[in-house]
């Protein structure tokens, strides 16, 4: 049996199994032997009716009858019930509120049940159990089910379903193919050396050991391998890229140390040594004669921009090669038109004293500085205008939106590309920009989303990393407090008093779990006006308040930010998921609603809104869970050091699905537990480094070429 045979040519599939198996992705043999059980049910849980007593966990297999639906006599909610038999008795299954199970089986079928035992007076029942057809009865209900020698412990696989497609009918598929001899067709892609280094399985006994342990010791062993593959593959992926990139030619950049410090002097502030650090790796890059790719990341406020500014600086004052006058050209990408415009303004700022024309353009407008009857002040121009300026190389440095990727965006000499808050563009986005010219640009990413260091060795494989620590001199740290619901209306008072003052600000109203999606931002809309509306009537009644939230059109929401930024509105109450106050500095106070569904990564970066003052901010995250638990966490907060600390507090205390912006990256979950494992992290990628510095087109390894290059194992993540 062939592992990339469609699996419809061997399982008689009816349409909604096929439409199932579809939107699980699950196509071929190897399709369906990658999908992996998330837990195992122990065997032993398997009951005879006889046998069980309240408050069991079971799993009971028995024929169904008796169905039916009615209204349950206490609130007259929907009910269903019906009642199963095994060789040894009968107990009665019973659902509330889900009057279609009554139609997902049907009387007399054979079923497996799984839930809780309750009991009522003198009768045990079922309440909710789960239920699914089964095709027959495993042997032996009672004893150990699938190991029929008694003595071994065997385990029940549960995978991930999907309406169509139970975990039983996957279990018994899974089975049936491997006790063909697909297996033994399968190349393991990992080479012989680097298993018995890491101790790991092979790829044979890994796939028994994940669909049919014996013990979990084994389970666990096959799900460390498969993780490790996984991000061994991501890292082989990454350090080709990163080999490609390095054989490229690039832009050498003059970097007259006197020059910069000039440049540097003027900033209003002194930088701190990390910003300086920061600089130098870059200037160094710049002087390899082939194209940098460095990552720069930083909390919130952290002082990234003055970093790109003085390696912008750098590339305008370096002439094209061959040429005495003229500029090198730099593209400078942001992802919302707020942010680019706010950056033009500051780089008029850094620019405005030299002969260096700044260009914005975005979806709505273009601008050139300086404007020629005002030298201190940009205008705005047609885009056509800008644009042959731009191709002639008269515009050194042009900022903008997404609208800077677009074909008609030609550049003549273009070196250097900043993307600002790299994590909010697809790879896709970034590789158009750098492939605008000939000659590779040099690449500078920054963001300041804050991930554990495994998750950035793994992602950002490709790139160099800096990080600036610590926030410049003479920040005040922002006063984190955790509020009680005692403690609400006291802290009402001692904002009042700050707004008396003056000061603005943020509400930010709760994450909703809305199980529709497409609801979910309707709902999170309603909840900032209510919001907006409860705070107006009992608590701010002297002050303006405005909403933001994303159901808004980007003119409502500029013109709401607007308002914010000139002061007209006090407060500001919006949802979690907009780009609240870029740079507001006068908004000094934020409260978070609801904080403890929010990850502490998450927290950090709401928290960042108000850090850009030299007023003291405070951030108030209110919780109404009462658990010990919860509260600690949220103290972290108020103890860690940055960012990158807090999402490592947030990776060890509740896992990999709690970072921030998990669902963008594309990573499987096997492998996102992995990443709480930083040596077998640091060993696929020394692996990794190891295999492409010695043979990059892997014509010693034709299982990892043939891995890599097969469209189905495409890494897609970011
Ligand atoms: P981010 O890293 O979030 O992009 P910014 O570059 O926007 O941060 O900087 C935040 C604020 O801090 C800006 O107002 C900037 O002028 C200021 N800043 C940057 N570096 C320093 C420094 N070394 N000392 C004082 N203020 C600084
Ligand atoms: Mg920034």
């Amino acid at each position: 049996m062939n592992p990339t045979l469609a699996i419809e040519k061997i399982f008689r599939l009816t349409p909604p199994q096929k439409q199932a198996l579809h939107k699980m992705g699950i196509v071929t043999i190897e399709d369906l032997l990658y999908h992996f059980p998330t837990r195992y049910g122990d065997t032993h849980e398997v009951k005879n009716i006889e046998s069980v007593i309240k408050s069991d966990e079971v799993v009971i297999f028995g024929r169904i009858s008796g169905l039916k639906t009615s209204k349950a006599f206490i609130k007259k909610i929907p009910m269903s019930e019906g009642v199963v038999t095994d060789e040894t008795g009968h107990i009665k299954c019973v659902w509330f509120n889900q009057p279609y199970i009554a139609k997902m089986v049907h009387d007399g079928q054979l079923v497996r049940v799984e839930g809780k035992i309750t009991q009522r007076k003198d009768e045990l029942y079922i309440s909710n159990p789960k239920i699914e057809g089964v095709t027959h009865l495993p042997t032996g209900v009672g004893d150990s089910l699938f190991g029929n020698d008694g003595d071994e412990h065997s385990l029940y696989p549960v995978y991930p379903e999907s309406r169509g497609v139970t975990s039983h009918w996957i279990y018994h598929a899974v089975q049936k193919i491997m006790s063909g001899h697909v297996l033994d067709e399968i190349h393991d892609p990992i080479p012989t050396d680097i298993l018995e280094k890491y101790n790991l399985p092979n790829i044979r006994t890994s796939f028994i050991w994940i669909h049919a342990p014996k013990k979990e010791t084994d389970a666990l062993s096959a799900r460390k391998r498969f993780a490790f593959q996984e991000i061994f593959f991501i890292q082989l992926y990454k350090q080709r890229e990163r080999k490609l990139w390095s054989t490229q030619k690039s832009f050498l950049i003059e970097t007259h140390k006197k020059d910069i410090d000039g440049f540097i002097s003027r900033f209003p502030f002194k930088p701190t040594d990390s910003q300086l650090h920061a600089i130098e790796s870059i200037m160094s890059d710049f002087q390899r004669g082939y194209p940098m790719s460095r990552l720069l990341e930083g909390d919130v406020g952290s002082g990234k921009t003055a970093v790109a500014a003085t390696t912008v600086y750098a590339v305008t004052h370096t002439r094209p090669e061959g040429k005495d006058y003229g500029n090198l050209q730099t593209a400078y990408m942001c992802p919302t038109e707020i942010l680019a415009k706010q950056h033009y303004e500051n780089f008029i700022e850094f620019f405005k004293h030299l002969p260096i024309k700044v260009g914005l353009v975005t979806g709505s407008e273009c601008k050139i500085f300086p404007s020629k009857t005002n030298p201190l002040k940009p205008t705005k121009i047609s885009r056509a205008q800008l644009l042959k300026w731009v191709a002639n190389g008269e515009v050194p440095i042009l900022i903008g939106t997404h609208s800077l990727i677009q074909k008609s965006v030609v550049f003549k000499h273009l070196a250097y590309v900043v993307i600002d808050e790299q994590h909010r563009f697809g790879t896709l986005q970034r590789q158009k920009l750098t492939t605008k010219s000939d000659i590779a640009p040099h690449l500078l990413s920054m963001t300041a989303t804050p991930i554990p260091r495994t998750l950035s060795l793994t992602i950002y494989g490709d790139l160099d990393l800096t990080l600036l620590e610590g926030m410049p001199h003479g920040r005040k740290p922002i006063i984190t407090e955790i509020i009680v619901p005692t403690e609400r209306e006291n802290t009402y008072e001692k904002i009042k008093k700050e707004l008396v003052l003056g000061r603005q600000l943020y509400v930010i109203c709760p994450r909703i779990d809305e199980p529709d999606p497409t609801k979910e931002l309707a709902v999170m809309a309603k909840s900032v006006t209510l919001e907006a509306e409860r705070l107006k009537k009992d608590v701010f009644q002297k002050w303006n308040i405005d909403i933001l939230h994303s159901k808004m059109t980007p003119a409502e929401k500029e013109s709401v930010m607007k308002d914010f930024e000139l002061g007209k509105t006090h407060i500001l109450v919006a949802t979690s998921v907009v780009e609240v106050g870029v740079n507001v500095p006068n908004a000094t106070m934020i409260i978070i609603e609801g904080a403890e569904r929010f990850g502490l990564s998450q927290l950090h970066q709401l928290r960042g809104r108000v850090i850009r003052s030299n007023h003291q901010a405070f951030c108030y995250v209110f919780t109404e869970s009462k658990s010990q638990k919860t509260k600690d966490r949220l103290k972290a907060l108020t103890t860690a050091k940055n960012g990158f600390e807090l999402a490592e507090f947030d990776l060890a205390q509740r896992g990999a699905g709690e970072l921030y912006g998990r669902k963008q990256w594309g990573i499987s979950d096997i492998a996102m537990d992995a990443l709480k494992n930083i040596k077998m992290v640091e060993a696929a990628r020394t692996e990794a480094v190891r295999l492409v510095d010695n043979d990059s087109s892997f014509t010693q390894y034709p299982a990892i070429k043939q891995y890599l290059d097969n469209p189905a194992n495409k890494i897609h993540f970011e």
